[in-house]
Parts: structure tokens; sequence; C-alpha cells
């Protein structure tokens, strides 16, 4: 925690937890200077950003706060908090970054969850599209061969399809791909919406657009 390791907002004694999840990877969603989406980031950056004056944090109703005004907000039943000496910090849902100009840049994970909203949940060599728990990960190349972990060698296939592949290429079982896979170009708020598992509130009136 070194860059929040100042008097002020030293994080002090255990981690705070919600649910399970710690309070300073909640996501925070990052709108450059016109309020358009940027990306999301960690509680933890952006309390990082905020102290560092990089950018505002921004409330439910639209308003900013630069760090010495947010810490003296009250904490409320909804909010998730992080302790510091001089008492209780909101995690802020969205920050403005005032200066920043760029357009949005999503980040998308290769997670099995943005595979599927990728390939449509549809298996990629028989265009069905089964129940999810009937769908699996398949290494186009695969792994015993040198196949990677990747955008362009994974993709959804049911398990018939994965079955009947094997460990072999789709070329050698004889099986073709619907099309070819690749990182997806996600770039919308609506996509930043779909990726994360858990999108607040707060974040809707910034995602609606596009
Ligand atoms: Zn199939």
């Amino acid at each position: 925690m070194g860059m929040l390791s100042s008097r002020n907002v030293q994080i002090s004694g255990p981690r705070p937890h919600k649910n399970g999840r710690d309070v300073l990877v909640l996501p925070v969603l990052l709108l450059n200077r016109f309020f358009a989406p940027v990306s999301v980031t960690t509680a933890r950056r952006a309390m990082v950003l905020l102290f560092g004056g990089a950018a505002l944090a921004v409330d439910e109703d639209g308003s900013t706060y630069d760090f010495g005004r947010w810490r003296e907000l009250p904490m409320r039943s909804r909010d998730d908090g992080i302790s510091t000496i001089t008492g209780s910090l909101r995690v802020p849902r969205v920050l403005h970054l005032q200066r920043y100009d760029r357009a949005p840049h999503v980040v998308v994970r290769l997670t099995r969850r943005n595979l599927m909203l990728r390939d449509e949940h549809q298996c990629q060599y028989c265009a069905k599209k089964p129940s999810l728990r009937d769908l699996n990960i398949d290494h186009v190349v695969p792994r015993s061969r040198g196949g990677l972990d990747s955008w362009d060698n994974l993709v959804i296939s049911c398990r018939t399809c994965n079955l009947k592949k094997g460990r072999r290429t789709p070329d050698e079982a004889g099986m073709r791909l619907l099309r070819m896979p690749q990182k997806p170009r996600w770039t919308t708020p609506a996509q930043i919406l779909m990726a994360e598992r858990e999108p607040f509130s707060e974040w809707q009136p910034y995602l609606k657009a596009g």
C-alpha cells in the first residue's frame, strides 16, 4: 500500500471485506474528462488516483469531490468503507479523470465468461447452443501440441464436438471453425458493463450511451 500510506489514508487493522470480497478490489468506473467511461479499475487504484489529485470522486447525483471533501462524507449503509486513522472512507463507485481525454479503452480479460460472450454461447464447430454446462472451452491447437491459452487458440465448443475432436487440430479432425477466434474488440460502454460481473447502479448514467 505504499502510495496510500500517508498520514491521512493509512489502511488500519485487518482488511475490510464485504461478502467475502476484499473491499480494495471492488470495481470502480473511470470516466474521462468528457464523462465517457474509460475502464474499470480497483478501489485500491481509485483511492490512489483520488488521493493524488488525478481524479475526483463522483457520487450518485453526479457531484464531484476531491479527496479532502470526499473523506468528509459520512458512511451510509449502502457504502463500502475503508478504515483510516480518521475514520471510515467511502469507496467511490465512479471517478472522474479531469485531465484524461482519450477515448475509452477496454482491457478484456481472457476468462471463461468473456470467451462465452465472444462466442455467444455457441459451439464454434457445430453452431449449436446447448445449455451452459454442455459447453466447454476447446484449444484449437491442443495443449499437448503446443497450443496456447490465448484468444486466438480458445473457442467455445459443445461436449460432443470436444470429444469428437480429441487431441487433434480441426483440420485433422475434419472439423471447421465457424469463425477465426480473436481477441474481442469491445470498446463501448455497454461492453464494459457486460464484462463486469457486478456493475453498480451508480454506473448506469454513464453506460447508457453507446
Ligand atoms: Zn458442437
